[in-house]
């Protein structure tokens, strides 16, 4: 059965993969600088469906950054975003962002921390919805700026911070700067993902995991070069956090046919679904979900299972994941 987007729309979903710089609105940014017109918007914040690459596909967000440097426009993001999960149902959200690249006007990375996990907190409660902030170091940082970071994260870690991630472009830029950042976050008990598979391929996710033992990888869709580490992922429980449409974009896939997600799901591995650059990859959960029903013929079974897969994985208390568990089984069950 074909199910209709408003009936998509109207699902509880849970988001794990997003950047905050990457998922301005134009109603926002219009706000922030009035000259941007939507075409303008439309040219420059938004990507093309095929960026040349990863690095490329980064570059989009140069112009949301350019914006997000006083305390003003950081909390006009956070809530612009909370706003955009209530259009689209996500009951529970976790947004990621780096500190260090919000410092280039009146604000210290402390203070940036401070603003966007408030209002976070702020928002979850008055639109009830859950989750927190994940902060990113990434890759290109050097090992000072990953550690400045990773201090920031134990300092506001169950005060708004919930994990910690690596991103950027893997191609180029090893992992040996980070190495610390990751232990010291680890030994505080802070949750971690880590970008990888995207740019590169299935010896980038090995060596992640190796070096900085994550619990779930962003994307890693590439891990479908290997069928020893898709077994190794499986065994492992480790949680791939997929995002088809940012895949298409950065070129990691073809096309959405030949995404490996269907395949991955098929091989009972634990998968999300998720929008990555809500602005650059002009999308939405619901739009994500559309497309796997159009291209693999995915039914509500699948987005059931995808979604308790992501709040099994979330980087969350027991009795959060318990309440959005049963939201879940509330809102899904009875139609299968
Ligand atoms: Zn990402």
């Amino acid at each position: 059965m074909q199910l209709k987007g408003s009936f998509i729309q109207s699902l509880p979903k849970i988001e794990l993969h997003v950047h905050l710089d990457c998922s301005l609105s134009y109603d926002v940014v219009k706000k922030m600088d009035p000259q941007v017109t939507e075409s303008y918007y439309q040219q420059h914040f938004i990507g093309p469906v095929r960026c040349n690459d990863l690095s490329d596909y980064l570059q989009r967000a140069d112009h949301a950054l350019k914006l997000m440097q006083t305390s003003e426009h950081m909390v006009m993001a956070v809530e612009d975003l909370y706003d955009q999960f209530m259009r689209d149902h996500i009951i529970y959200g976790e947004i990621r962002f780096a500190p260090l690249l919000h410092t280039k006007g009146e604000l210290t990375p402390k203070q940036v921390v401070r603003i966007v996990t408030q209002t976070a907190l702020r928002c979850q409660e008055e639109r009830n919805i859950k989750g927190g902030i994940i902060l990113c170091t990434l890759r290109h940082f050097n090992q000072e700026e990953s550690m400045k970071t990773a201090a920031l994260a134990c300092q506001f870690y169950n005060k708004g911070v919930i994990g910690f991630d690596i991103a950027s472009d893997e191609l180029g830029h090893p992992l040996n700067n980070h190495l610390e950042a990751f232990k010291k976050v680890q030994e505080q008990g802070i949750p971690c993902t880590a970008h990888a598979g995207e740019a590169r391929g299935a010896e980038s996710v090995w060596e992640t995991l190796e070096k900085l033992h994550p619990q779930r990888i962003g994307h890693g869709v590439r891990s479908t070069e290997d069928d020893h580490l898709l077994r190794h992922l499986k065994n492992k429980n480790i949680h791939l956090e997929i995002c088809p449409t940012s895949n298409i974009q950065t070129r990691a896939c073809k096309d959405l046919h030949s995404h490996p997600i269907d395949k991955m799901y098929h091989l009972g591995l634990s998968l999300s679904v998720n929008t990555d650059a809500r602005t650059i990859s002009n999308t939405t959960s619901t739009r994500e979900y559309l497309l796997l029903q159009e291209v693999f013929k995915w039914t509500i079974e699948h987005f059931y299972s995808c979604n308790k897969e992501a709040i099994k994985h979330a980087f969350t208390s027991g009795t959060i994941k318990k309440v959005i568990d049963d939201q879940l089984d509330k809102a899904y069950l009875k139609y299968l």
